[in-house]
C-alpha cells in the first residue's frame, strides 16, 4: 500500500510550461527513495508537491491515504545549509519543532525538560552528545549536519524529505554521514524522500532510485537497488 501516492502529477508554474509532467509513482511507508537529476529537473518541486507546498496543476498527491492541502505536519525536512538558528544552543535547536508542532507545542513548557532528553538521547546516536550545550557556530559544518537532521527527526516524522543534506560538506564527512542516516531510518523506520546530485549517495542509501531528466521535469528511469544492505 502507498504511503506517498502521486497520480498523474503534474505542475506548471506560469501557467504554460510544466516544471514537472507525468507523474506517476508510489513510496511505501518505511522506503527509502532517491531522486536524482541535473538542476532545475524538478526534484525541488517534486519535495514541495510531497509535503503540500505546491498543489499539483494537473493529477493527484495523496499521503497515507489523504489528498494533501496544506504543509503536513507529519513530514520533517532538512536542507543543503544547516540553517540553525545561531542564537540557540544546540539542544534548542532541536527543539524547535516541539516547539511549533501539535501536540507537543500545547506540552511544551510542561515536559521541557523531558523534551530535552529525548533531543539528548538523539544527538547522542548521531555522535554530538557532547555539543548539545554549544552553539551552531562552534560545530563544524558536518556537525551542524548532524544537528539539522536531529531537529528534522525530533517530532517524530513518518516522511523525512532530504534536499541535498550532504552537498556542502567534503566527501570524507558526507560519507561519515551517509551512515549516520542510514543508522537513524534502521532504527526508526520512517520514510525518506532524498534529493541529490550524487548518484553513489542515492545508490547508497536508497530502495529506490529516480532518475530525473529536466525541461520538462519527468521520471526517465525507475531504479531498484538490489545491493544487500543489512536491515535490522
Ligand atoms: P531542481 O530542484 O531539480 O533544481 P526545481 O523544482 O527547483 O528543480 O525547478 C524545476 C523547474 O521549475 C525549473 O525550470 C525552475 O526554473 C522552475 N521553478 C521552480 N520554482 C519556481 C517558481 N517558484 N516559480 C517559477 N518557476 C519555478
Ligand atoms: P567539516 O569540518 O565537517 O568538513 P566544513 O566543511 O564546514 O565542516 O569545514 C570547512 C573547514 O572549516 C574545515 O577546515 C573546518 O575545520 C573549518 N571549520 C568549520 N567550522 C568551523 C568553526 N566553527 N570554527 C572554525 N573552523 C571551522
Amino acid at each position: 500500500s502507498a504511503f506517498v501516492d502521486f497520480e498523474a502529477v503534474a505542475l506548471s508554474y506560469d501557467g504554460q510550461d510544466n516544471a514537472i509532467e507525468g507523474i506517476d509513482l508510489s513510496i511505501a511507508e518505511g522506503e527509502f527513495v532517491a531522486f536524482v537529476g541535473p538542476s532545475g529537473c524538478g526534484k525541488s518541486t517534486f519535495m514541495k508537491l510531497c509535503t503540500g507546498l505546491h498543489a499539483p496543476t494537473t493529477g493527484r498527491v495523496r499521503v497515507d491515504g489523504e489528498p494533501v492541502n496544506g504543509p503536513l505536519k507529519i513530514t520533517g525536512m532538512a536542507f543543503q545549509n544547516a540553517n540553525l538558528l545561531p542564537w540557540r544552543t544546540v539542544l534548542d535547536n532541536v527543539l524547535l519543532p516541539l516547539e511549533i508542532v501539535e501536540p507537543y507545542r500545547r506540552q511544551f513548557r510542561r515536559r521541557r525538560e523531558e523534551f530535552a532528553g529525548w533531543a539528548r538521547a538523539l544527538l547522542n546516536t548521531v555522535g554530538l552528545a557532547d555539543y548539545a550545550d554549544k552553539y551552531p557556530w562552534q560545530l563544524s559544518g558536518g556537525m551542524q549536519q548532524r544537528a539539522s537532521i536531529c531537529r528534522a527527526l525530533i517530532h517524530r516524522p513518518r516522511l523525512l524529505m532530504l534536499d541535498e543534506p550532504f552537498g556542502a560538506l567534503d566527501a570524507f564527512t558526507r560519507e561519515e554521514l551517509w551512515c549516520v542516516l542510514r543508522d537513524l531510518w534502521q532504527a526508526q523506520r520512517f520514510t525518506v524522500v532524498l534529493v541529490t546530485h550524487d548518484l553513489r549517495e542515492a545508490a547508497f542509501l536508497a530502495d529506490t532510485v529516480y532518475v530525473m531528466s529536466a525541461r520538462p521535469g519527468r521520471v526517465i528511469e525507475k531504479r531498484e537497488i538490489a545491493l544487500p544492505r543489512p536491515r535490522s
